[in-house]
Formats: C-alpha cells, structure tokens, sequence
C-alpha cells in the first residue's frame, strides 16, 4: 500500500490531522492499535479554547449542541466559591466544555463517510527508514497477515505510549518529565456539572474540579493518593468527597448520579526535545503530555496538527518544500512549554502536596487570596487558560 502520510494512532490527535490533510488534499492511512470501540471507552473532560474550535471548524467538524461555550469558570478557595470573568478580562475569549469521547466519536464518523482508510487492531506497528532520504516504512500484523505501508512522512500521534517515541534512537532526543505525588479519581455520571462553568476547586483535603461533557452530563475530579484503588471508592463516598470539597456554595446543590465510568490517572509532565526526527513528526501526547489541571492537552494537539497538516501538505506539494516542517519542531515546542508553565504552577496552587510544611501552605494561601484580590493576576490566569491568539505567537 502507498501513501502520502501514514499516521500512527486514532485517537483524537491522529483522527484531526486526517482530516486536516485530508482537507488540503494529502492522502493518509491510520494505523490504530486498538478497535474504534475501545477508543471510544476512554471517557475524559474536554475543555477547548476558540482557537482549538476553530481548527476543529477547519477539519469539517461542528459540535454542534454537544458544546457548550461559557465566558467564565469558577475558582472555589477552601469551600467559596469566586467567578473569574474569562471575556471580559481577555476581550471575549471563552472555553467550550464538550465530551472528548463524542468529539472522537464525530471525527470516526466524518473520516470513514469520507472514506478516509483506518485500520483499526493493527498489531506489531514497526516504523523503518525515516531518518533516511528515502521513503519510509510502515510495517503491521493484522489477522495473521503481514502488512506494509510506504509513504512520503510518518505522523506520530499514538500517545504518550505509543511506539513512534520508542523508535527514534535514544541518542537522537532529549526528556524533560515531573510525576506528581498524586493521581485523579475521575468520575463520569448522567447529571449536570456542580457549575455551568468549569469549576476548579482548592480545598485542605485536596483539589476538586467539575465539568459538563454535554448537556446532562458531566466529569467530576478528586485528588486521590497514587495508592489509591478503584475498589476502595463506591459512587456515594465520591461524591460525598467532592461535596465536602467544593463547601456549601456549590457542595449543598450537586448534582449526583451513578457512576458510568470511574477512572484513576496519575498526573505527569512531559516534554520530548526535538519532534521531529527526518521523516518522522510527533504530534499530541506522543510529544508531550500535561497535567490536566490547566486542561491544555488537547488544545495543544489540536495547535500541533493544525501546523503539522499545512507543513506536510506544503512538502508534499513541494511548494517551500521542507520549511515548515523544519520549524515544526521550534514553533511546538515553544507553544508546549508555555502550556507546561502553565499547568505546572496550576497544579501546584491548587492541589494539596504531600511534602508540604505550614510555611508552604501558607504561601499556597497567600498565592491565592493575591489570585482573588487582584485584576492582574486574574488576567493572566485568563489569558493563560483560553490561549492566545494565535497572531500573539501562543
Ligand atoms: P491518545 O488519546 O493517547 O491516543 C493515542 C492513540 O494511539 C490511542 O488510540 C492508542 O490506542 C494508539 N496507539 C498507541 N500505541 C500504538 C501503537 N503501538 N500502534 C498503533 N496505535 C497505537 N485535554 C484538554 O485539552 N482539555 C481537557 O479538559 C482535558 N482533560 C483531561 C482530563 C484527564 C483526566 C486526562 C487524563 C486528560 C485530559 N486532557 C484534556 C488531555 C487529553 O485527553 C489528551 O491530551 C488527548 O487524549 C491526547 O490525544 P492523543 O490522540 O495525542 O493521544
């Protein structure tokens, strides 16, 4: 088989960059390890910024009443709760809550109307050749048959597992990483968020967040401990945990509803320097990964492969041939370290850090009541949370 651009990973990096491509015309094939429907099982927030809406508009994609745009979030300090007003501090840029897994769900759709070629339950993925001047290789094993795939470049977008990193040799790149003392139990329930807006709480028995992932539905997040079992936590005690977290301003009125999903995830930072390697470009968490506090992981996918499609498709026309690829990796990674700042000193002022003494606790409290009391700090939390534009280089 031959193709312009063989992609690695249907998740909702590599699925965007499909049909960015596809829209400019470059064929491409998608190599995804697992089937449509476990892809689909992950349930996680999704907060989009203006910018990551329109590059979904770009790809053909509306999401239409599943999303829902607010001008503001809610900061909730030790139980009350403040309004941070996200357009009128950033002159009208707002966040979209939505449900990654039907943001997903409409890209499936969309690409296999077009007819756009995923293989989906391709095992043994192997990528050969592109750090080469030749065209490289794409190598997989489906019902017992091998197969193979040559192309013009390989996209990485299979995530912070995946096996594009693994192949690049070790020599050829550099890891910059932070684990953090704690993971989020995440729950996902038929019933509204404990706010219209997204919420993010501070609290002494750790940090809280809740979102909507449609019109009835929402995703609730508790700090949990990395030892933390999902055995150990039935619906009640969650949202009995939460309630107590958010106080009597939000805590008193939630909503609650069965658990559809109950999840752990362990919260990391992540930076891979460079992404690019010859004919190889990573994109989305295969690059990087952020903490979700500061909700910036999908909206730096979606800035990835918005630039990636228009490099890839300049060199395959070979217009400037390689120039935009050759500053892929610069203008990326200047965009994720950004977002790694930010969600970094967000994780940091909101969640409780096992390792902290009063003296730290008590710059964490000053840190905030310096965030409520002041306009300027609230405006670089805006700005910080619904991007900038990107004619401001973020
Ligand atoms: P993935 O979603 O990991 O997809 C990678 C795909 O590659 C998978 O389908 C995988 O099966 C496939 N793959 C892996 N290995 C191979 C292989 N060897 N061969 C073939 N295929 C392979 N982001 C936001 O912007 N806003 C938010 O509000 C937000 N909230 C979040 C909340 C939580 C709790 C978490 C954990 C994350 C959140 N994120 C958020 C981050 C966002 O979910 C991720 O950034 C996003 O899923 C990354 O997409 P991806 O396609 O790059 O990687």
């Amino acid at each position: 088989q031959r193709t312009q651009i063989a992609i690695v990973g249907a998740g909702p990096t590599g699925l965007l960059l499909g049909a960015l491509l596809h829209r400019a015309g470059i064929s491409n094939v998608i190599v995804e390890r697992c089937r449509a429907e476990d892809i689909l099982a992950r349930s996680q927030a999704c907060v989009l910024e203006d910018d990551s809406i329109a590059v979904l508009n770009a790809a053909g994609l509306s999401l239409g009443a599943q999303a829902l745009r607010q001008d503001s979030l809610l900061l909730s300090v030790d139980g009350r709760s403040h309004r941070v007003e996200l357009a009128r501090l950033t002159a009208g840029r707002g966040l979209t809550q939505c449900s990654q897994t039907e943001l997903t769900r409409s890209l499936m759709r969309a690409r296999a109307a077009a007819g756009m070629h995923t293989i989906y339950e391709a095992q043994q993925v192997s990528l050969h050749g592109f750090l080469g001047a030749d065209a490289p290789l794409l190598r997989y094993r489906k019902q017992d048959q091998d197969h193979e795939i040559r192309c013009d470049y390989i996209a990485g977008c299979d995530g912070f597992h995946g096996v594009s990193r693994a192949s690049v040799p070790p020599d050829a790149y550099r890891c910059y990483e932070r684990l953090y003392p704690f993971g989020w139990l995440g729950v996902l329930a038929e019933c509204p968020a404990a706010a219209p807006e997204l919420l993010l709480a501070q609290h002494p028995r750790g940090f809280a967040l809740s979102v909507m992932a449609g019109p009835q539905r929402s995703h609730s997040y508790i700090q949990c401990s990395l030892s933390d079992r999902l055995t150990q936590w039935s619906d009640t005690q969650f949202w009995a945990e939460l309630r107590r977290r958010l106080g009597p301003d939000l805590g008193s009125t939630l909503p609650v509803a069965p658990a559809l999903d109950m999840s752990i995830t362990p919260l990391r930072s992540f930076v891979l320097e460079p992404v690019r390697f010859g004919r190889l470009l990573l994109a989305g968490d295969a690059a990087h990964v952020v903490p979700p506090t500061g909700a910036k992981g999908l909206n730096l996918a979606a800035t990835d492969t918005q630039e990636l499609s228009e490099a890839l498709a300049q060199a395959c026309r070979g217009d400037h041939a390689e120039q935009g690829l050759n500053n892929y990796s610069e203008r990326a990674l200047r965009r994720t370290w950004r977002a790694e700042r930010f969600s970094w000193a967000l994780t940091r002022l909101l969640h409780s850090f096992p390792d902290q003494n009063s003296f730290d606790q008590r710059i964490q409290q000053a840190e905030l009541e310096h965030l409520l009391d002041s306009r300027a700090a609230q405006t670089v939390l805006a700005e910080s949370f619904v991007g900038q534009p990107a004619s401001a280089g973020g």
